[in-house]
């Protein structure tokens, strides 16, 4: 069995900490070096719920995509959430190590796994590292499709694809345009307007698209715009993840068992549709 020092070195091979944001935290939040390594779950969010999983499933090491903490704190209290995670972890000794910029630029990384699961060809990255000099990682992903879909047959394709929430998919844009070239991010990518026009997809799937970037991408440009929970378009990130340690896990004899959490952390739970028939509905 591996130390987690042995699995975290194997992990700072796919996400290097320094090629994270300087804003940003990952890295290992709780942890002996020394303790062997079995059992790796991989999640969203480091909430309680997911720990609790992690405890039920006699996991060591959890490894979740966004921090536990962002900034300092003076107080690991278990009277605070974030503190009776810290609590929970360490009474049942399992390890904590965050990827998260530095997954998301990873090659493959967070925007690939999205790719992925909606069947979409990668061409590239959307803005790319300059710091790579083969020119595959970076922020989201270019992609193309080999089938052309109308808005609409691509906005059910990512409904369907990715796991269930109460948003679903949120849509920008006619229903009935074609579809050739995307754009994707997982996470919040509103910031990426300006890359995704100068790219000339034809539509961008990302999450937390707020009301003025939307308004003014859409009177710049016939740009189809797709929004999907948060946490929907960072999923497919851990099942790619998990296949990547489980290879590292074969090649060195490890034998870990590596698991995904398969619980919802989108924050949102619910969701009341408008009295008027669904526009996206095909037409009568
Ligand atoms: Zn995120």
């Amino acid at each position: 069995m591996p130390r987690l020092s042995e699995v975290i070195a194997a992990l700072e091979t796919l996400w290097p900490a320094e090629r994270a944001e300087s804003w940003d935290a990952v890295g290992t939040v709780a942890g002996d070096p020394d303790q062997e390594v079995t059992r790796v779950l991989f999640a969203v969010d480091p909430v309680q719920e997911i720990v609790d999983e992690a405890v039920k499933l006699g996991a060591d090491l959890l490894i979740t995509h966004h921090p536990l903490y962002l900034r300092g704190t003076t107080t690991v209290a278990a009277t605070h959430f974030k503190g009776r995670v810290v609590h929970t972890l360490i009474k049942n000794d399992i390890a904590l190590h965050v990827a998260h910029t530095n997954a998301d630029t990873a090659d493959p990384g967070v925007s690939d796994a999205l790719a992925g699961a909606l069947d979409l060809r990668v061409t590239g990255p959307l803005v790319p590292d300059p710091a790579d000099p083969e020119g595959r990682r970076g922020l989201g992903r270019l992609c193309a499709l080999d089938h052309p879909l109308t808005v609409r047959e691509f906005a059910a394709r990512a409904a369907e694809r990715l796991p269930a929430t109460a948003q679903g998919i949120r849509v920008a844009g006619d229903p009935e345009a074609l579809v050739r070239t995307v754009a994707v991010s997982g996470g919040s990518g509103d910031s990426l307007f300006d890359h995704v026009r100068a790219a000339g997809a034809d539509a961008f799937l990302t999450a937390d698209l707020r009301h003025h970037p939307v308004s003014e991408a859409r009177a710049h440009s016939p740009l189809a715009l797709l929004d999907a929970a948060h946490w929907a378009t960072e999923w497919p990130w851990c099942e790619l993840a998990a296949s990547q340690l489980d290879e590292i896990s074969d090649r060195h004899g490890w034998d870990l068992r590596v698991h995904v959490s398969k619980t919802v952390t989108d924050p949102w739970t619910a969701h009341a549709a408008s009295a008027t028939s669904d526009p996206l509905g095909a037409p009568n």
